[in-house]
Formats: structure tokens, sequence, C-alpha cells
């Protein structure tokens, strides 16, 4: 044999990492005693506990604690209580325990890392490499925030006692995304881990113990949906953050509806890996391998879709076979190994059945011929050619080792096929012409877009989704604020508005003309579908005019416009500037007619009518200065690469208002919207509809691309509902009353859409704090474009 042959014939010798400390942890405690609650260790109330077993293996691993609603009653309990002494500490006493939970994970980094392959299979490469040290990261890095958090965060305060619910494909790391920005903030929290992987938790709660985190700071109950759903629907509790399937966060959706809790929800995707003509292949390959083979491809962003460029197809697919064929399926405990088996044998099967179903609508399901361990829930990696966009395997999330392939004939059909999907987590762009991957990261329905690369995650730089991925973001300073709640200035509650066109109509006096205002859609004044209009009455009960009954017809037409008009959100931050700055100036060469309006619709005082008038002129100045102000961020993570964090507008808007200050209430939210380079349909007060739909000509003059700005007006508890059932309407912002603002939440969860709705409360408009940055950041989604450098 020579050298060659011999360099050929050479495999891999087993290299398994030593698991005798992580079973003599195991084995040294009660583990039915496992939930952390007030800084004790507890068994279940019920006695109850449930059995996890090792994916590689099958086997019996533990028996752990099965938390109830009672259990999750005192964890909440636990948490409330500590609550006021953890927010009255310092930020520098807070830093300085999220420092020693970060330093205490270092110390047990082995231990934590061969727990969670055991108990999760995945490879110990990946758990010792990638999941602790990020998840330790994520402490060092929020002790920072702890610290600065009233330079950082003025006007804010931490919004209380946290449920946190998360999954089992990156147990501590989840735990860390979830815990740390949460102590650092300020609250208190109650979390459970998945039923599939409780370990890392319970090693966690000990070193909180060690590392000084006060009793009932951190409680950690163990269980499955029964405990999940009774954190999610507990009274106490003031913010739910979820991490798992699109299914279940919209139950919780639905659940939480107008209860005020807080709520994010960073749910499952279908990332397209896009490989352009011009990319270098060989690197391309090895960022699939990570992209959709890292965690057996039970990966949130995993990139499950191939989009390659006719051209380079078949080169492209048959390199990804021939690295398939290389990949090492094997035990997790095994450092040569590339993928271990599925965290379960319901997973295993789930993901047979999407295999089976994918192939029977017509995709060829390719395995290479590795050997598979005899025991344990390991799966091939699968390659899917022939797959059509409607293909179950294009379409749904598999959270297995499953590649499916479609291809692109030039840059518009990769980006109409990137976004063809209902979720919106993540995307990789491969090509070596940086400004062709510039100039599609932007366009990608996603919110984090990795160049060149992929996987690539940092404290510094959020993560989270847009439409069915979720909502709120985890990790950089945006992540923060999931935590903290904006003093807002909220004002009486809202009562349900009246139905209009019902009582008494004094006409006397009404000039005899024809006033019905019309809507205002795609930049036209139109008549509503129904051909109805309703009665609007001035202070003294009379009729000031009439106006446009709108009905679910019009509202699609509204969101079909807006959905359709490029103009405005394509437009440059300073055009958009110019426009509201002219919005401003041809308010106010308007002043006497609109006070007049204002006095003698609501009865205000000529005084306050100016008042109103003036302050909604200042704030369209305020809004159009910060529309070319209020940008993103460049994060330096330690990676050679940086991370722009984009501030995109969230797209589609609803905006309905409620009747006290008219324009005042109009200007402050559908400026911030404006601002940002969302396209608006509006439903104004229904009061006061006049007010709004005087508006019209200032806007035709205004240089307000046809299609930004659409109004309907008419019952406002019959336009709301369509407008949070609307599946093409991204955010819904809402000041009503309490019913419809729970309406809205719960009506939402066919896309997700971002609602934002004030409990039930007005504001009061004319304070400082009806106007800001709070405002201008409902209006955006961060997006993180990772753009490496270095040869
Ligand atoms: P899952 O939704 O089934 O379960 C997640 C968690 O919710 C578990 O702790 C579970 O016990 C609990 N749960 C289940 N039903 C519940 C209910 N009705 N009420 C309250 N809690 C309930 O998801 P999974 O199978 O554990 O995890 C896989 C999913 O997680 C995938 O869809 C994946 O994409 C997603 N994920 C998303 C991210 C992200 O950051 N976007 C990260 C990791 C995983």
């Amino acid at each position: 044999m020579n050298i060659l042959e011999r360099y050929h014939a050479m495999d891999y010798g087993p290299a398994p990492e030593a698991r005798g400390e992580a079973d003599a942890w195991m084995n040294a405690r009660n583990l039915g005693k496992s939930l952390f609650i007030a800084g004790e260790w507890r068994a279940a109330s019920s006695g109850k506990t449930f059995d996890v077993s090792e994916p590689s293996s099958g086997k019996l691993l533990a028996k752990i604690a099965e938390a109830n609603a009672a259990d999750v009653d005192a964890a909440v309990a636990a948490a409330r209580k500590a609550l006021p002494r953890w927010r009255a500490k310092s930020g520098y006493e807070r830093a300085r325990v999220l420092y020693a939970i970060g330093r205490a994970m270092q110390r047990h980094q082995r231990l934590l890392a061969v727990l969670e392959s055991i108990d999760n299979g995945k490879p110990i490469r990946e758990s010792r490499d990638i999941d602790v040290p990020l998840a330790i990261r994520h402490f060092l890095h929020h002790a920072g925030w702890a610290q600065a958090l009233d330079r950082e965060f003025p006007g804010h305060e931490p919004v209380g006692v946290v449920g946190q619910v998360i999954p089992w494909n990156f147990p501590l790391l989840m735990l860390a995304w979830k815990i740390a920005p949460a102590l650092a903030a300020g609250c208190t929290v109650v979390l459970k881990p998945a039923e599939f992987t409780p370990l890392t938790a319970i090693l966690f709660a000990e070193i909180c113990e060690r590392a000084g985190v006060p009793k009932g700071v951190v409680n950690i109950v163990q269980g499955g949906p029964e405990a999940g759903a009774a954190i999610v629907n507990h009274p106490d509790i003031d913010k739910i953050a979820f991490t798992g399937s699109s299914e279940v966060g919209k139950i919780i959706r639905k659940a939480t509806a107008g209860s005020g809790k807080k709520l994010s929800l960073e749910l499952g995707g279908k990332s397209p890996f896009m490989v352009f003509e011009d990319a270098d292949l060989d690197s391309a390959v090895e960022g699939l391998v990570d992209g959709i083979w890292f965690n057996q491809g039970q990966v949130c962003c995993a990139g499950s879709r191939l989009l390659v460029q006719e051209g380079i197809a078949d080169a492209l697919i048959a390199k990804v076979k021939t690295r398939m064929g290389r990949l090492r399926v094997g035990q997790p405990l095994d450092k040569n190994t590339d993928i271990g088996p599925l965290v379960d044998r319901t997973q295993l099967d789930r993901v047979r059945g999407l295999i089976a179903e994918g192939a029977r609508q017509g995709a060829q399901c390719w395995q290479p011929d590795n050997a598979l361990p005899e025991t344990g829930y390991f799966h091939l990696p699968t390659l899917a050619t022939g797959v059509s966009p409607a293909n179950i395997l294009a379409q749904e999330e598999v959270f297995g080792p499953v590649l499916a392939v479609m291809t692109f004939r030039n840059t518009d059909e990769a980006i109409e096929l990137a976004n063809n999907t209902r979720f919106g987590l993540a995307a990789s762009v491969w090509s070596e012409n940086i400004n062709l991957a510039v100039h599609v990261a932007p366009q990608l329905k996603a919110g984090v877009v990795w160049i060149n690369g992929t996987n690539m995650f940092d404290a510094s730089s959020g993560f989270g989704g847009y439409r069915e991925s979720g909502f709120g973001r985890e990790g950089g300073k945006e992540g923060m604020y999931e935590y903290l709640v904006s003093k807002l200035p909220y004002g009486p509650v809202v009562k349900p508005a009246e139905k209009p066109g019902l009582g008494e109509v004094d006409e006397a006096g009404a000039p005899a003309i024809d006033r019905t205002a019309k809507l205002f859609i795609g930049g036209k004044q139109v008549r509503p579908d129904g051909n109805y209009s309703y009665p609007v009455l001035d202070r003294k009960g009379r009729l000031a005019g009439e106006a446009g009954l709108g009905n679910r017809k019009d509202i699609r037409d509204a969101v079909a416009a807006a959905r359709s008009s490029k103009g405005w959100p394509d437009a440059t931050a300073y055009n958009r500037s110019q426009v509201l700055y002219y919005l401003a100036e041809n308010l106010s060469a308007r002043a006497a007619e609109f006070v007049a309006r204002l006095s003698s619709l609501t009865g205000a005082s000529a005084k306050s009518a100016q008042a109103e008038f003036d302050l909604s002129v200042e704030r369209l100045f305020y809004y159009a200065g910060m529309a070319d102000k209020f940008e993103g961020r460049v994060h330096t993570p330690p990676a050679r690469a940086v991370t722009l964090a984009l501030h995109e507008p969230v797209g589609v808007l609803g905006i309905v208002l409620p009747s006290e200050a008219p324009l005042l209430a109009f200007v402050s939210l559908v400026a911030p919207a404006l601002a940002t380079g969302n396209n608006v349909v509006v439903v104004p007060s229904q009061k006061h509809p006049l007010v709004a739909t005087d508006l019209y000509q200032v806007i035709e003059t205004s240089d307000v691309p046809a299609g930004a700005v659409n109004i309907v007006t008419g019952r406002v508890a019959e336009l709301a509902p369509v407008l949070a059932k609307h599946d093409d309407l991204d955010g819904l912002w809402l000041i009503a009353d309490a019913d419809l603002c729970r309406m809205a939440e719960a009506e939402s969860v066919g896309n997700l859409k971002r609602v934002w709705t004030g409990n039930g409360r007005t504001l009061d408009w004319s304070s400082d704090a009806a106007a800001g940055e709070t405002f201008l950041r409902r209006g955006i989604e961060v997006k993180n474009v990772w753009v490496p450098y270095g040869d």
C-alpha cells in the first residue's frame, strides 16, 4: 500500500467524550424533586413525574417532577414576592449577579455540554463549541445591559413577572436567551423547559443558587403542555415569552388576548438558502451542511429550502451529495459525529411522515448510504429534488435533516421564491458579488439574513421573525425592550362607540348642499362600496355633514391599495421626511378652517382647539425630522463579520383611532407609522370623522404617493374586526374599548400580525410622552444582516 492508498483507507476511530461526570451528577440528585421554586427544590404537588429518555438509545434517563397548575401558582407567587426587591436593586447589583451566573457557567461548561448532548442527542462538538459558549456569552453580555439600564432605556420600567416557555432543540441556549434579558431588565421569571430536555435547566438552577441569585427571582418548573398552559393563562404574570412551534404560538396569542400581558413569540421557520451562480460553491456546500444538518435540522432557522440558480444547480447538487456521503451519523458524545439522533421517537415519526408525503407529492428523496447506529432515533440526511413550490417539503417546517431543492432563473425569481412562505425567520444569501447580496437582503421577509454564512448568532445582535415566525427579538438592544414597558400617558377608559345613524338629528340650519365625505383609497376619493353614509353631528347635535359608511369590501380595497403601493416604502428616508414636512406646512396653511372644525365638532373652546391644532402640526414636524434619523445600528459580534441591524417598516399597518382629540390622535399615530415607511389604512374617529376627511386635500397636495395613506370611515366595531382578520395586513394599532382590543388580538392569529392596543384605554394625546421613540419603534422590524469580511 502506498501512502495515497493508506490515506484513502483511513477511517475515524471512536473519540468519545467521557460521560462519567454527567452520570454521577444525575445519580447524585433526586430528580423527582426538581422543581426550583422560591429557591427550594420541590417535588410536584401531585407527586407525579414524567420519563425522559436518551435519544441515542431510547433508554430511560431520568424521572422528572411534573408540575401542574398548583406548582405554577407557587412559582408565580415566588416570582411576584421577589420582584420588588429585585427591581429595587441597582443596575450594578443586578449586573454582578448576571456576571456571576456567566462565570459559574464557564466553570461548568463541560458538564453542561455533556448533559445537553446526552439529553437532546446533539453532537458534543455542537453543544461544547456552540450552545454552551453562546449561552454564557448571553449572560455576560446582559450584565452590561443591567448596569446601563437607566441610562440606555429612559422612561422604561421592568415589565414585572415573566412566564417563559421554551422548546427542546437548544435547551440551555433558549433558557439563556430568555432569562438573561429578563433579569437584566429587573424582571423575575418562571421558566418551563421542554419536557424532552429538562436536565441542563436543573443544573442551571443550581448555578443560580451558587451565583447568589436571590430566592424567587428565577423559578424553574418542569412539565409539558399542561404546565405551559398554566403559565400562559396565569393572571399574575405580566409577560409571556414563548419559543416553540407556530401552532402553539397561535394558541398562546389567542389565550393571552385582552389580558394585557406583553407577548413575544419566537416560532418556526422555512428559511431559504439562496445560492447565486457566482457563489463560491465549495463554501456554499459547507454552509449548507451547517445550515440544514446542524442539530439534525432541528433548528428554527434551518436553511431547509435550497434555492439555487439554474446554471449551477447540477454542479452544486453533485457536490452536496458527495458531502452528504461523508457526514457521520453517530453517537452524540463522539467528537467525530456530525449528525446525532433526533430528540424523540415522535419527532422521528414526524420526519419520516413528512418525507413520505413529500415523495407522494412528487419529490425525489435521496439519502446517502451511510451507516446508522442500530438503536436510537437516528435519521439519514435527506435531499429532496423535483420539489414544486407547493410541495409539503417546501412549505412545512420538517424540523429534521431534510433539504428541499428548488431552482431559480434570475434575482427577482429568487426573491419571490424565497418569500413564498408564511414564515419569515432567517435567510442565507450566497454570492461573491456583495452588491447583489446587499441588494437581495433587504427584500427578503426574514428577521435575520446571513450573507455567505449561516447560523451565526450573538448576544449583541437581535434574532427573531417576521410573519408567522412570530414577533419580538432576542438579543441586541431590541431584545431588552421585550422585558421593559414604556410609561405611556394612559387616559380614561374608552367606551364602545355608539352605533352611528341612530338618534335624533336636528337638521335645522343645516346647509342644503351635498356634504357627504367619501373614503380615501389608493390616492383617490371614492364612494363607499355600499353607497351608504352616516350622519355626523356637531357638538350641539346638529347635522355637521355625512361620512361614508365603509364596509368589509372598502377595507379590502384599502389594504390592497396599500399593499401594491411601493412609492412610500421605497422612497428614501430624506424623501419621506420632506413629504411629512409638506404635510405639516400644508396643514398649517389651513389653521383657521381646522380650528373652527375641531371646535364645532368636539365642543372644544377656540383656545383648546387651537392648542390641539398647533400641537398636531408640531408633532408632524417632529416625525418629519425623525424620518431620516431613527436608524439602525451596526454590531461587531465576536466573529469576522459585522451585523447591520436595519430598521425596516412593518409593512401595511391598520390604525383605528379614538374619538377624543381627533386631529392630534390621528397625527400621533399616523405620522410615526409613515415616518418609518409603512403604508397605512386608517379608520378615523367614528364620532368625528370629518376632521380626517378634511385632511384629504392636505394629503393630495403634499406629494404623498397614492396608496400610502388610505382612510375608511365608518363603524369602528365593524371595521376593526375586518382589519384584525385580514391576512395581508402586517400590523394593527388600535385605541378602542377593551372588547375590541381583545378581539383584535385574538383575531390576529391568522398571520400573526403585530397588534398594539391601549388595552381599552386611550392616551393623553397632548402629553409629551404621546410622541417619541416608543411610537417609531412600533413602526419597524429590526432585520439583522450578517456581513462577513476577510478572505
Ligand atoms: P412546541 O411548540 O411543541 O413546544 C414548545 C414548548 O411549549 C414546550 O415547552 C412545550 O411543553 C410547550 N407547550 C406545548 N403546548 C403548549 C400549550 N398549549 N401552552 C403552553 N405551552 C405549551 O415546540 P417544540 O416541538 O418543543 O419545538 C420546536 C419548535 O420550536 C419548532 O417549530 C422551532 O422552529 C421552534 N423554535 C423557534 C426558535 C426561534 O427562536 N424562533 C428557536 C428554537 C425553536
